[in-house]
């Protein structure tokens, strides 16, 4: 199986050459401009950090920053390369950056969490700023370590500076809706796809049966929407194990439950029915494998593999997470009729997201939530058609038409460098 790097690679080589981007800026624009590498010390333990900046073409570096045990640089110069291209296929003024700790947060203290997030920001506060790298939550972070970095940061410059990071909460200068944009993005983006296929698509069941692959903010937010809109999601999962429910799955019920205990607690499977519940406990990997229409994953990378792909049997493959299917897999699939929306498309709500709560910090203004969501459904409409054209256009898969319109973009900025 291909490294997250390669298969990231190969994507940009083929939209290259679909492009036809000369050899000599392929090169560059396949190598990340900067890898920041160091550790950090809390207490008696020391962490391995990455910071990856990977171009700036179209504007200043942006990625979240990740707190994994199994991170590790291909992954982080992978996520790094994807927000380069995602930030591009937005439309936005942005370049692409990543970051990571190789750390099992949940076993970290509260103070201890603090002390390696501002390490983090003391470690490469140079590097960063509101106009040359803007940081974000990203696996394992939230809100909170994005104003325990802000506040950092701002004690390193001497003055608040808000607009360094994304992400923050509200009252520490977060933008409302930057919590569910990434979910709520995911969702537009799946409207205006069954919009588009519409009696063309192959749907089992009505209303259209979801199972979704981690409950993080992601995860969650997309599953509430799902909920919310009519979806049965008869399947949730967490790093611990999956839930299935045939009735489907009440996630209002289970969010309630995760905000209290902070975690989905089980053996339950918090049924929509009130026949009771028939309630199957299995594995992440038993998910994936569901005969469901629409199979979110909302977890981590690679997880739809050549192991696996044989026994996938949903129709629609909506990426929430960053490269969840590696490219072998994807060849079969698509060959198999299955339609996968990429990840640079479908989890771009983030980014975007992020890019209007960066503008409120530097104007030092509040928009209502509304009008956030808004401003993310019509920005990711626009990504949505243009993908679109691309994909009639060259006749080719929705992965490779998004990351072909993300490489006229970036490469056109680059060849005026
Ligand atoms: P999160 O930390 O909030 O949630 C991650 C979820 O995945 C949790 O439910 C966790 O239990 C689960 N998980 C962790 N390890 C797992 C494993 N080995 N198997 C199955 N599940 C596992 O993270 P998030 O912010 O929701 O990010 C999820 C995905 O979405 C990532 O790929 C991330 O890069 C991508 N993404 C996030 C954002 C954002 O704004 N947060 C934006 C774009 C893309």
């Amino acid at each position: 199986m291909s490294t997250f790097f390669e298969n990231t690679q190969k994507l940009v080589e083929e939209a290259a050459r679909i492009a036809q981007v000369p050899g000599d800026v392929l090169a560059r624009l396949q190598k990340p401009d900067k890898i920041l590498e160091f550790k950090i010390q809390v207490g008696s333990k020391k962490f391995q950090a990455w910071r990856v900046q990977h171009n700036n073409a179209l504007g200043l570096y942006k990625g979240g920053i990740r707190f994994h045990p199994d991170s590790n640089l291909d992954e982080v110069k992978a996520l790094a390369s994807l927000m380069t291209w995602k930030t591009s296929l937005m439309g936005l003024p942005y370049g692409g950056a990543k970051g990571a700790v190789k750390v099992d947060a949940r076993a970290l203290s509260a103070g201890e969490l603090e002390e390696l997030s501002r390490g983090y920001v003391r470690a490469i506060w140079q590097e960063i700023g509101p106009q040359k790298d803007v940081p974000a939550p990203d696996v394992g972070t939230n809100s909170q370590i994005m104003d325990w970095m802000t506040d950092e940061y701002s004690k390193l410059v001497g003055h608040w500076e808000p607009s360094a990071f994304t992400g923050k909460s509200v009252e520490k200068g977060g933008s409302r809706g930057r919590e569910v944009a990434t979910g709520f993005g995911g969702f537009v983006i799946l409207r205006e796809f069954l919009k588009f296929r519409n009696s063309k698509l192959e749907i089992r069941n009505s209303p259209p049966e979801v199972a979704i692959q981690g409950f993080g903010n992601v995860g969650s937010n997309i599953a509430k929407l799902l909920f919310d809109n009519g979806f049965r999601v008869v399947a949730i999962s967490d790093s611990k194990g999956a839930l299935y429910e045939e009735d489907g799955i009440d996630i209002p019920k289970v969010l309630d439950v995760k905000e209290k205990t902070g975690i989905i607690e089980r053996p339950r499977c918090y049924a929509v029915s009130s026949h009771g519940e028939t309630c199957k406990q299995f594995t992440n990997e038993e998910l994936l494998e569901l005969s469901v229409d629409i199979l979110i994953p909302a977890a981590l990378e690679n997880v739809i593999n050549e192991a696996n792909t044989e026994r996938i049997k949903a129709k629609v493959i909506l990426e929430m997470a960053n490269g969840p299917t590696v490219s072998e897999a994807e060849k079969m699939l698509v060959g198999r009729g299955v339609e996968i929306i990429p990840d640079i498309l479908a989890n771009g709500g983030g980014v975007v997201g992020s890019y209007f709560e960066w503008l409120q910090s530097l104007e030092q203004k509040y928009w209502g939530e509304g009008d956030v969501l808004k401003k993310i459904d019509e920005q990711l409409v626009r990504a949505f058609q243009t993908v679109l054209e691309i994909k009639n256009k060259y006749n080719i898969s929705w992965r490779t038409a998004s990351f072909v319109r993300a490489m006229e973009r970036v490469a056109k900025a680059a060849t005026k460098l």
